[in-house]
């Protein structure tokens, strides 16, 4: 990535990275935000996945998703802005309707895991990292276990990528607590939209 990409010292809009194990509930905290975000400009990501949909997911809307190839190809080209292998599939974030929205001014928030978020803080050390955290481990064994959506070998496998992710905790730039939906909405608002923490 160029130093133009990566926006030192430009007035670009910020970034935010929103990182949690699954199961914390980033879903229903974003889709919180977006209500309460409708009035403000605020860009949200769609990656890539080579993950198949989930019932109600819509192409385009929630991921777009693509065969392994096709995924394979988009890295290859560059296109991507991180990406990596979650639970054996494949995520990426397209690189630039992020940077045309930053660039606009526009805020812009990834819904990302732990690898990823590492690459863009790498990348682009001005982007703000925030994790949403579960009240309790148990909380998060609850709720990744209540979806069954998911065969039991793919839940066992995102709990122990989940203890990883939480223990990484430290690396973030701030925790939002997922106790109440509307309010880590409200607190995760106010992160994206708000002003910058620390100085570029
Ligand atoms: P799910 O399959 O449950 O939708 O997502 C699995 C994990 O992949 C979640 O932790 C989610 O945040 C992460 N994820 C979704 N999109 C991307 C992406 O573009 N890049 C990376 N690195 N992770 C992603």
């Amino acid at each position: 990535m160029s130093d133009t990409e990566a926006g030192a010292g430009s007035p670009r809009a910020r970034l935010t990275v929103l990182s949690g194990p699954s199961g914390v509930g980033k879903s229903s905290v974003l889709a919180a935000l977006r209500v309460m975000a409708q009035e403000q400009q605020l860009y949200f990501s769609v990656s890539a996945t080579t993950r198949p949909p989930r019932p109600g997911e819509v192409d385009g809307v929630h991921y777009h998703f693509v065969d392994r190839e096709k995924f394979q190809r988009m890295v290859a080209e560059g296109e991507f802005l991180e990406h990596a292998e979650f639970a054996g599939n494949h995520y990426g974030t397209p690189r630039t309707p992020v940077l045309q929205a930053l660039a606009s001014g526009t805020p812009a928030l990834l819904e990302i895991e732990l690898q990823g978020a590492r690459q863009v803080r790498a990348a682009m050390p001005e982007a703000q990292l925030v994790m949403l955290a579960p009240p309790s481990w148990e909380d998060l064994v609850g709720r990744l276990t209540g979806r069954g959506t998911e065969d039991p070998a793919i839940v066992e496998r995102r709990l122990e990528i989940a203890r990883e992710e939480l223990a990484a905790e430290k690396e973030f730039d701030e925790v939002v607590v997922n106790s109440d939906v509307k309010t880590a909405a409200a607190d995760l608002l106010s992160l994206v939209v708000g002003p910058r923490i620390s100085g570029v």
